[in-house]
């Protein structure tokens, strides 16, 4: 008999893994609860371009009656009862195989006045179509944190002739996952082109009128003028569900390298999870599309018996501008840097090396073939190391 499997959360990992399953021959029932009311959509388009279609589905409408995936859409799934094998959503869902895809919220912004018009956040397809209303020239933006989801926005709203000031906390864009080589060309890149970046400012307040946002206060005191304050202040794993269950998280449902749980009946995949990484010590958290397709394969593979993949190296993309960014492998503090190309072309590679000369990370702005020879080499790296 095959078992019924349970897809609790309908973004990119849970989707993933429903059309794997199927694609492997899996003949039992797929129930995919999602909770928002659109079909599954693609999040990497929201800050990357405000113009054209906002909704990118993941598959065609037809395609989960006709896979025989049971997509249950504007149904949240409220508790697990692991003991009887159930989930408890707008009804009761008996599982044999259950699987957390529930991803990430963004962390909110805990000063005063975050709550008025004007203010929002990027995670969904309605935060976007909120965003794109206020994206108007001439209009004063003020994104606060310069991550990957702050910087797209900001290109993506100066193309439209937008003001854009960057509000950054840390000495330097991007601080908790780019080098400082790359943040440091990065900056650069946004201000030519006619961004503000404020590093070093924490955010104080938020002042109004008639409920609508009108500047952002910081600490020393300085007010910035705004019409649209965009938060992007990093994201927090929807981890509550399987903490409520019994199921060991820290700040991250915590899995293997098959995204096993200690529950040999459940799964979890994609930005929920705290997973090992292949060349990084410890587990950590990836928010990325590529590891929730790893792990949407890991899980197809445990869930059919078949043999686990091999490891991927991990790897993120963003684009900005006309700078097509893609990072392997995970930067991480010390070691020496080789820069190829030449920044303010637009076409870059940065090498990170350890003491012994090994390759352990690449940062390459439209530079597809080093992109690709440094991941094959960190391939070949992490095979080594698990022999
Ligand atoms: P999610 O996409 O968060 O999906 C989880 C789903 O589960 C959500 O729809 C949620 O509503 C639902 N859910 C949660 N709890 C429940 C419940 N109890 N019951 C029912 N449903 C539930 N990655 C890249 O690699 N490159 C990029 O360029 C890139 N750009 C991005 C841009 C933006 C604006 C954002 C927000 C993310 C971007 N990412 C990018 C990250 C990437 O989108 C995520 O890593 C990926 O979407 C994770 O997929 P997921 O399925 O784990 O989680």
């Amino acid at each position: 008999m095959s078992p019924r499997v349970v897809i609790v959360g309908n973004g990119h990992a849970g989707t993933t893994l429903a059309a794997l399953l199927r694609q492997g021959g899996h003949r039992g029932e797929i129930v995919l609860f999602g909770d928002e009311a659109n079909l599954p959509y693609h999040r990497p388009p929201l800050s990357k371009k405000f113009t054209g279609e906002l909704a990118q589905w993941l598959r065609p409408a037809p395609f989960y009656a006709e896979q025989g995936i049971d997509l249950r859409l504007g149904d949240q799934v409220v508790s697990i009862d692991r003991t009887a094998r159930r989930v408890h959503a707008s009804s009761s869902c008996p599982y044999d195989v259950l699987v957390l895809a529930t991803g990430a919220r963004p962390r909110e912004l805990s000063v005063s006045g975050a709550g008025v018009g004007g203010v929002v956040m990027l995670r969904t397809l309605e935060d976007a179509r909120a965003l794109r209303k206020h994206l108007v020239a001439e209009r004063r933006m003020v994104i606060i944190g310069g991550g990957y989801i702050g910087l797209e926005a900001a290109a993506a709203a100066r193309a439209q002739g937008v003001d854009v000031t960057i509000v950054e906390r840390e000495d330097r864009v991007l601080a908790r996952v780019a080098s400082p080589e790359l943040s440091a060309m990065l900056a650069a890149y946004h201000r030519e082109r006619g961004t503000t970046i404020v590093t070093n400012a924490v955010v104080r307040r938020l002042t109004s009128r008639d409920r609508q946002v009108r500047a952002v206060v910081l600490d020393d005191g300085t007010a910035i003028p705004c019409e649209v304050v965009v938060v992007g202040v990093g994201a927090e794993p929807r981890d509550e569900l399987a903490a409520g269950a019994g199921l060991v998280c820290e700040r991250g449902i915590v899995v293997d390298e098959c995204a096993r749980t200690g529950d040999p009946a459940v799964f979890a995949i994609g930005d929920v999870t705290r997973r090992p990484v292949p060349g990084v010590d410890g587990a950590m958290r990836l928010e990325s599309i590529p590891s929730a397709t790893e792990q949407a394969r890991q899980a197809t593979a445990a869930i059919l018996g078949l043999d686990p993949p091999s490891p991927e190296v991990p790897w993120f993309w963003s684009d900005q501008f006309d700078l097509k960014l893609k990072i392997a492998g995970v930067v991480q503090p010390g070691g020496e840097v080789e820069r190829r190309g030449d920044p303010s072309s637009g076409r870059f590679a940065l090498y990170h090396r350890d003491e012994t000369g090994d390759v352990t990370a690449v940062e390459t702005a439209n530079a597809p073939a080093d992109f690709m020879a440094a991941k094959s080499l960190l391939r070949s790296r992490h095979a080594r190391s698990r022999v």
